[in-house]
C-alpha cells in the first residue's frame, strides 16, 4: 500500500514498531489478537488495527504539503478535514479556514473567494452542487481533492447500480458529510433513499410491502430521498450502498432484511432476486472492517475496562464504542487530557452527547488489564500518550523503553 507523508508528532515510536513487527509476522492479516503491553502491575492490550487509515493519512499528506507550497496564499478547508480535533486544529493554526462545519452551516460565503485560493475537499469527499459552486468561482479543485478512493469506490458502486435501473439505497447517516456527498452522486444516476439504521428499513418495508400509505413516506423520511421521489414506482427495484463506516453487521443485517422483504413481496427466489434485489456487496472500507474485527479479537481477552480513543464526531470511532461496551465498561476519549487522574475520567457518552466526570475507573486489584484502540482519524502519538499516562499511575511499572525492545 502507498506510504504517505505525515507529520512525525503524529507518529508514534512505540506503535510504529508495534505495527511493524505485527505487519512483518501476519502478511496477510489473519491475525486479529491484540498485542500485550505488560507494564507489570498494569497490562494493556492494543488491538490488532487501529488509527490512521489511508484516507486520512492521503488526506494529511495532501493538506500539509498544500500548506506549506502555498505560504501567503488563502487556503481553505471545506469542511473538517478528517474527523479529529487535533489535526483540524493544527491545519487551522496553520492559517487553514473552514468554509463549512460538520452539518454544512455556511461559516465563509463562498461567494467571498476569489480564483486565487485554494479549496481542499476533505477526505468524505463533497456533494456535486458544492463542487460546481468551487468550480464556477474558476478555483482548481483537482489538486486539493483529499476524496478517499474508498469513498469514490461507493459512489462507483452506486452508479452500476443506477446503471441497471435500481433504486439506491444508502445506508449511513443522513447529516455526515460522507452520506451528503454519497447521496449527492447517487442522486445524479438513480432515485436514492438514505436509511440510518434497521428501524427505518423495517418502517421502508412497509412501504416496499404496501402496508402503510405512500402519501406517509414524504413525511417520515423528509429530507433523506432524492427529489420527485415516486414511493409507488421507485421501490420496485433497489441496491444497498452504505458510508464506508457503518458497523459491519448492521449494515449486512440491514441488506439481508431488505433483501427478504423483496423476496416475499415479488414472490422471488435466491436464483431470481436479482430481477428486484442487486447484488451488491457491502461498501465498507478496508480500514473499518480491520478496525472492527480488531475489535472482536480484542474482546476475547477478560480486561477490566476498554479506551476507545478518537473524535467525538468520527462515526468509525463511535462503532468501535459500541462494540466495546456490549461487553465491558467503556471510555470514549479524544486526548490523554480526559484522564485526569487515577481515579478520575471524562469520557463522551456519544448516546447523550454530552462529557461526563467517571470516578474509579481503574479497579483497586493489581496488575489492572485494560483494552485501548482507536478510530481512523486518531493519531498514535495521542494513544501513545494515553499509554504512558496510565503507566505512569502504576509506579512499579517497566519502562516504555524497555517494553519497546520487544518490539
Ligand atoms: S475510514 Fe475508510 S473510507 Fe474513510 S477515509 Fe479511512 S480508508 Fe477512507
Amino acid at each position: 500500500m502507498k506510504t504517505f507523508d505525515v507529520p512525525v508528532y503524529y507518529r508514534s515510536p512505540l506503535i510504529s514498531a508495534i505495527k511493524k513487527k505485527r505487519k512483518t509476522d501476519d502478511k496477510l492479516k489473519k491475525d486479529f489478537s491484540p498485542t500485550l503491553l505488560d507494564f507489570g502491575p498494569l497490562r494493556i492490550y492494543l488491538a490488532r488495527h487501529f488509527g490512521f487509515c489511508y484516507g486520512v493519512e492521503n488526506a494529511i499528506d495532501i493538506a500539509f504539503k498544500t500548506v506549506e507550497e502555498n505560504r501567503g496564499k488563502r487556503i481553505f478547508l471545506l469542511s473538517e478535514m478528517i474527523h479529529n480535533p487535533q489535526v483540524n486544529k493544527d491545519l487551522t493554526s496553520n492559517g487553514v479556514q473552514f468554509l463549512q462545519d460538520n452539518s454544512g452551516k455556511q461559516l465563509i460565503p463562498f461567494e467571498d473567494l476569489t480564483k486565487e485560493d485554494i479549496v481542499l475537499i476533505p477526505a468524505f469527499g463533497t456533494t456535486l452542487a458544492i463542487e460546481q459552486k468551487i468550480r464556477d468561482l474558476g478555483i482548481q479543485l483537482e489538486k486539493y481533492d483529499t476524496t478517499c478512493p474508498f469513498v469514490e469506490k461507493v459512489w462507483n458502486r452506486s452508479e452500476v447500480i443506477a446503471k441497471n435501473n435500481y433504486t439506491i439505497i444508502i445506508h449511513g447517516k443522513p447529516k455526515h458529510e460522507e452520506t451528503r456527498a454519497t447521496f449527492s452522486h447517487a442522486a445524479a444516476n438513480a432515485p436514492s433513499v438514505v436509511l440510518t439504521d434497521m428501524a427505518e428499513a423495517k418502517e421502508l418495508a412497509k412501504y416496499i410491502l404496501g402496508e402503510k400509505p405512500a402519501t406517509q413516506f414524504y413525511e417520515e423520511f423528509k429530507g433523506q430521498y432524492t427529489e420527485g421521489f415516486d414511493v409507488t414506482k421507485h421501490l420496485e427495484r433497489i441496491g444497498v450502498v452504505n458510508q464506508t463506516t457503518m458497523l459491519a453487521s448492521d449494515t449486512q443485517a440491514i441488506s439481508e432484511y431488505l433483501k427478504e422483504v423483496m423476496m416475499q413481496k415479488f414472490n422471488l427466489q435466491e436464483d431470481t432476486i436479482k430481477e428486484r434485489f442487486a447484488d451488491t456487496r457491502d461498501t465498507l472500507c478496508y480500514a473499518t472492517n480491520d478496525n472492527q474485527s480488531a475489535v472482536t479479537g480484542m474482546l476475547d481477552v477478560a480486561a477490566d475496562l476498554a479506551i476507545v480513543v478518537g473524535g467525538y464526531n468520527s462515526s468509525n470511532t463511535s462503532h468501535l464504542v459500541e462494540l466495546c461496551e456490549e461487553k465491558l465498561p467503556t471510555y470514549f476519549i479524544n486526548s490523554e487530557e480526559k484522564i485526569i487522574s487515577q481515579t478520575t475520567i471524562m469520557p463522551y457518552d456519544f448516546h447523550t452527547g454530552t462529557e461526563m466526570i467517571t470516578e474509579n475507573y481503574l479497579p483497586a486489584k493489581v496488575p489492572a488489564t485494560v483494552l485501548i484502540t482507536s478510530g481512523a482519524s486518531c493519531p498514535d502519538a495521542v494513544v501513545e500518550g494515553i499509554i504512558k499516562k496510565l503507566a505512569g499511575f502504576y509506579p512499579a511499572s517497566k519502562s516504555i523503553d524497555a517494553l519497546m525492545e520487544q518490539f
